[in-house]
């Protein structure tokens, strides 16, 4: 298998490649040369996680010198559950049981796991606009193959969100930038756009613009996809959360590979960027604003390249936006009357669902991915349903950690700095 850029001018590469280097030497991101169709012959819905994605997988690694570690990085990625509960007529496909709390922890994994089995010491970027930084600075931690360096948005992240962005210990670092999410992925895009800096110190990326985050993505999709169309004998509709349009993109690969998957609708918070395209056909990316679903608080999503560059028929997605007020309501609604409870995030979804035309909703199962326990976001959720909330027993043990951060500008020399000098003390140290 053969990867490409979205943007056409660099070099196909093998899988390793593509994830060793994050995004393309010519700044596009990384697609198999032709979408890879799925053996259905060798999935079954109730195949556990692990083994599923091995074989769901497999056309990716074809070839490539990762292709006899797939069997073992799936162990590693997938050792904890992604159940469906049914909340009203819906199917809420729960991807928060891992360490941090949110689904980042399968790409995460996937992705470190996938790093662990190159030969040479890689030094991890990752922006985060809260949950991604967290599991992957759990999934790098103790890994002395790697230096990860976590950069988030300075008071764009809730307070337990900080704690598990800046507990981790060696060899993970977090940045606090002075500016928002997208200031922290034009930091990391720099980097990268900088050679000499590039090479010096073997940076690559944790972000989704990594298809290495991507595939995981796929593989739960896919399997929870399966479980329901054996189940019903109908395709499901899937209702996506999104932000930088990683996990929406990874529900489209996943059926256009063949996996049994009907409409798909990406939900923004009131980053309307999506939105505006489905109306209008204008793509026209504009500054984050902050939302209570603030790990979906971007203005221009990077993944878009990617469902852009695939053909029209199999890209097909609708999008809807749901403000802050409306996520409130939705969740004490929820929880008043089926006792379930959203994070801010799955509520998006949540209200999608609910704002179908009833004939839709009764044309086929819809599944709904619940992207974070609500304990992460207590200081929203526990108001709204009178309750407080426990934490899940993974996230209680990082209650117990403490943080440091190291504050920085929002400006691509402030970042250099920080990867110089940490490796010049690390050499002298060394
Ligand atoms: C990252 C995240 C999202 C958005 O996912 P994207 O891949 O960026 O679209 C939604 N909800 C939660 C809880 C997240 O952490």
């Amino acid at each position: 298998m053969k990867f490409v850029s979205t943007k056409g001018r660099a070099p196909a590469v093998g899988l390793s490649q593509a994830i060793r280097s994050g995004a393309a030497p010519d700044g596009g991101l990384y697609l198999p040369e032709a979408v890879p169709q799925a053996n259905l012959a060798a999935l079954r819905g109730e195949m556990p996680l692990a083994d599923f994605a091995a074989a769901m997988l497999a056309p990716f690694f074809a070839g490539d010198r990762l292709e006899e570690s797939l069997g073992a990085i799936c162990a590693e990625a997938f050792d904890f559950p992604a159940p469906l509960a049914a909340v009203r007529g819906l199917c809420a496909l729960e991807l928060f049981h891992g360490p941090t709390g949110a689904f980042k922890d399968f790409g995460a994994r996937f992705l470190m796991a996938c790093f662990d089995r190159f030969d040479e010491r890689l030094t991890v970027l990752v922006a985060t606009s809260g949950d991604t930084g967290g599991a992957v600075g759990c999934a790098a931690e103790g890994r002395a193959g790697l230096r990860a360096l976590i950069l988030y948005p300075k008071g764009r992240v809730s307070p337990f969100q900080r704690l598990q962005l800046c507990c981790w210990n060696a060899p993970v670092e977090a940045l606090e930038v002075d500016g928002d999410f997208d200031d922290c992925q034009r930091l990391v895009k720099a980097a990268f756009a900088d050679p000499a800096l590039a090479a010096a110190h073997r940076l690559t990326s944790a972000n989704s613009i990594n298809i290495g985050r991507l595939m995981p993505q796929m593989a739960y999709l896919g399997h929870a996809a399966l479980r329901v169309f054996e189940e019903t004998g109908v395709a499901p509709g899937l209702i996506v959360p999104t932000g930088n349009l990683g996990h929406g993109f990874a529900g489209v690969y996943a059926r256009a590979m063949g996996l049994p998957i009907g409409p798909i609708m990406l939900v923004t918070n009131a980053n309307r960027t999506l939105g505006d395209w489905a109306a209008t056909g204008q793509y026209q990316p504009r500054p984050a604003l902050a939302t209570i679903a603030n790990a979906m608080d971007v203005g221009a999503p990077s993944n878009f390249e990617r469902l852009a560059a695939l053909p029209e028929d199999l890209a097909a997605v609708e999008v809807a936006s749901v403000d802050d007020d409306t996520i409130r309501a939705r969740i004490k609604r929820d929880h008043r009357e089926t006792g379930y409870i959203w994070c801010p995030h799955s509520a998006t979804a949540a209200e999608a669902f609910a704002r179908l035309d009833p004939a839709r909703r009764a044309e086929r199962p819809w599944i709904a991915c619940a992207t974070a326990h609500p304990y992460k976001f207590a200081e929203i959720v526990e108001p709204l349903i009178g309750e407080t909330l426990a934490p899940p027993p993974a996230l209680a043990a990082i209650l117990g950690r403490s943080a440091a951060s190291v504050p920085i500008a929002a400006e691509p020399g402030a970042l250099a700095e920080v990867l110089g000098v940490r490796h010049s003390e690390r050499e002298r140290a060394a």
